[in-house]
């Protein structure tokens, strides 16, 4: 069942000492989530593709005064379990723990019939949206274990809740990846202090957005600034012991 917490109010100290790992942290919803939780006190490390993406949002928290961020570079689509293994030792050795960590980063893949669908497109969309969280979570829970309370959020959509004609790999791995939520977060259960929850973030005004309905006006969907309380309130201490949980970040 969805819930909705997106009138959440979040103290301006709520994410500060935290170390929060942002995928897809470059652009879009990935990007203000980055700023966002860093004006809210954390340290954030920002994991993408596009190194100069990257450096302009470690810019802009540091001209914010925001806690120092780190960069880490890495094509999720390329990304072997050797890749995860020794981004996690370079987190171990930096911050000896990690207390957040938003799965963001997703690939849109083509807009086509199941019978048209491109194979080599089908993958490559599996492997960002859905192996690679799985690699990247295997790795870093001992890290987030190491936290007093770590927090893992994945990022849905409303094609991965109910199926969409011509979404394809898409839809099919955003059902996956409230699967993965799913599993996770009841191994989890009574074990861990770490908790597992997905966010479907809603129509929100990005590049992806504006390739998946390029006739629409951008300016009638909102920002990504509007649904951070959402992402805030899932990286919190508010959110201690909810897990398992599927969140809507806007109202409909
Ligand atoms: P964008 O396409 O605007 O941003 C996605 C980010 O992920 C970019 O920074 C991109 O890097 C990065 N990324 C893509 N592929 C890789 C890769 N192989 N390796 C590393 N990083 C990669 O998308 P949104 O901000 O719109 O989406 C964010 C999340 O929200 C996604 O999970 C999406 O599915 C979900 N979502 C978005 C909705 C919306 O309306 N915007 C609605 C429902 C869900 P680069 O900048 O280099 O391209």
């Amino acid at each position: 069942m969805s819930e909705f917490i997106g009138d959440y109010q979040a103290p301006q100290d709520l994410l500060k000492d935290k170390i929060i790992l942002v995928t897809g942290a470059g652009d879009g919803i990935g990007k203000t989530a980055a700023k966002t939780f860093a004006a809210h006190g954390a340290t954030v490390i920002l994991l993408g593709r596009t190194t100069p993406k990257l450096e302009m949002v470690y810019d802009e928290i540091e001209a914010a005064g925001g806690p120092q961020p780190a960069i880490f570079p890495m094509d999720l689509n390329t990304a072997t379990i050797e890749t995860f293994e020794h981004f996690a030792e370079a987190v171990d050795q930096e911050f000896g723990r990690l207390d957040g960590l938003l799965h963001n980063a997703s690939l849109l893949g083509q807009r086509t019939p199941i019978a048209n669908y491109h194979f080599g497109t089908w993958q490559q969309v599996m492997q960002v949206n859905v192996n690679a969280a799985f690699g990247l979570t295997k790795v870093l829970l001992p890290l987030l274990d190491k936290s007093e309370a770590g927090s893992i959020v994945f990022t849905g959509s409303g094609v991965g809740l109910k199926g969409r004609a011509y979404w394809g790999a898409y839809s099919v791995s955003k059902f996956a990846t409230e699967g993965l939520m799913q599993v996770l977060a009841d191994e989890l259960d009574g074990v861990s202090n770490t908790r597992a929850n997905s966010v479907n973030p809603g129509a929100t005004r990005t590049n992806m957005r504006a390739t998946a309905y390029p006739a629409e006006d951008p300016k009638s969907v909102v920002a990504a600034e509007e649904i951070m309380p959402t992402y805030l309130y899932l990286m919190g201490a508010d959110s201690r012991g909810v897990s398992g949980r599927q969140f809507n970040a806007q109202k409909r």
